[in-house]
């Protein structure tokens, strides 16, 4: 039997995998010591199991984890050092921006983003332009990609930082991140890349991508909730942050506050562990030519250029067809970051579909524990509803 609704919001959230919170649990009650405790063993033991958390967290972007094999490539050498460990991608998007704002304020005020950006780097771009930032959002194209050259042309004197995704939570489309490096690093701008979605999903190697400070969270991949990290390269450029939580000077002075041992151990252990994308790229691809090949549908995004678990389509003149299939399939309309608001997805909008089909867009996104059965389940009830719909 089939656990109902389906879920395919992975992009949204995923399960703690088993092996994971085994790890964890002993962190909760037998090794509950204060990683800062420097007097003695139960201190002792919870910064030994952070160091060796951080290690993974490290090795996990310059391609030298233990085991995710399948979209690692090259290696580097990412000192464990420039982990900091936060409360989730949110949190560590704040740090690298208004860290860096305020640490490179006399360099300039002037800051890079995209329209397509989470709501999470959008608003933290908002307040900071409240406090004297200039901002450019650059726009996007109808399947979701940004302009090289309108990248390059606008940076001027007092930019000090590009901040875009490596890959998009709605559309899974991803940026060219080896291209804006380079055009980062030729006018000595900073490169803060959220690379919450691509992260455990596709290669990420900080030193090859040339990022400079890069978030990204533990709970979209198959970690837990509440943890997250920011890589902050300390060479090469060695990167100025201003610490925006102050306290006991935890995380090398950038993130005060005693650590979340178990919600850190198991971010670790969620950092060695592969899942086979081929496998769910090619149950997305199922799902999607399905659903392509209907009346009435239309891909957002850029085909040849995504994430492989995740497709958003748009249903013309379908809104009954969300509310249907909503006790059979768990999937998200818009993005589940921005669904305290209806708006439309501004994403969406950006590659310009109208109020009403940005509305009656869905996305799907599959994961580690998605099974044959449960996409066929899927295709059967779509193709059923879209039929009697039309
Ligand atoms: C989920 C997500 C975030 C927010 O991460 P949290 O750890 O939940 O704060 C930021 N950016 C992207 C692209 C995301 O998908």
């Amino acid at each position: 039997m089939l656990k109902l609704p389906v879920y395919l919001d992975y992009n949204a959230t995923t399960p703690v995998d088993p092996e994971v919170l085994k790890e964890m649990l002993p962190y909760f009650s037998e090794t509950f010591g204060n990683a800062a405790s420097s007097d003695h063993a139960y201190g002792w033991q919870a910064a030994e199991a952070v160091a060796l958390a951080r290690e993974r967290v490290a090795n996990l972007i310059g391609g030298t984890s233990e085991a995710p094999r399948t979209y690692l490539g090259g290696t580097s050498e990412v000192p464990p050092r420039s982990i900091v460990f936060t409360s989730g991608a949110t949190e560590a998007i704040n740090l690298g921006l208004k860290g860096a704002y305020e640490a490179y304020a006399s360099k300039g005020n002037h800051i890079i983003t995209c329209v397509t950006e989470h709501r999470a780097l959008l608003d933290t771009c908002q307040h900071l332009e409240k406090l004297g930032a200039s901002v450019t959002c650059l726009g996007v194209d109808e399947k979701g990609n940004i302009d090289l050259n309108e990248l390059e042309a606008s940076i001027t004197d007092s930019t000090i930082l590009i901040a875009l995704m490596y890959a998009n939570n709605e559309t899974g489309v991803i940026h060219p991140v080896k291209e804006i490096s380079s055009i980062a690093k030729k006018h000595k701008v900073l490169f803060l890349c959220d690379g919450t979605q691509a992260v455990g999903k596709i290669k990420v190697n900080v030193d090859e991508d040339g990022i400079d400070l890069l978030a990204f969270s533990s709970h979209k991949i198959y970690g837990p909730k509440g943890v997250g990290a920011l890589y902050v390269r300390r060479k090469d450029p060695r990167v100025r942050l201003i610490a925006q939580t102050d306290g006991g000077g935890h995380e090398d002075g950038l993130r005060s506050g005693t650590l979340n041992v178990p919600g850190i151990v198991g971010f670790g252990k969620a950092c060695t562990l592969a899942s086979d994308t081929k496998r769910i790229g090619s149950l997305r691809d199922k799902l999607e030519n399905t659903m392509l090949d209907m009346e009435g549908t239309k891909l957002n995004g850029d085909k040849n250029n995504r994430l492989p678990n995740v497709t958003n389509i748009a249903f013309a003149n379908a809104p009954e067809l969300l509310r249907t299939i909503r006790g059979k399939v768990a999937a998200s309309s818009g993005s589940a970051c921005s669904s305290a608001s209806p708006e439309p997805s501004h994403v969406l909008k950006a590659m310009g579909l109208n109020d009403e089909m940005a509305h009656n867009s869905i996305r799907f996104s599959l994961g580690k524990n998605t099974t044959e059965k449960e996409i066929e389940f899927v295709i059967q009830e779509l193709s059923g509803q879209l039929l009697a719909v039309r």
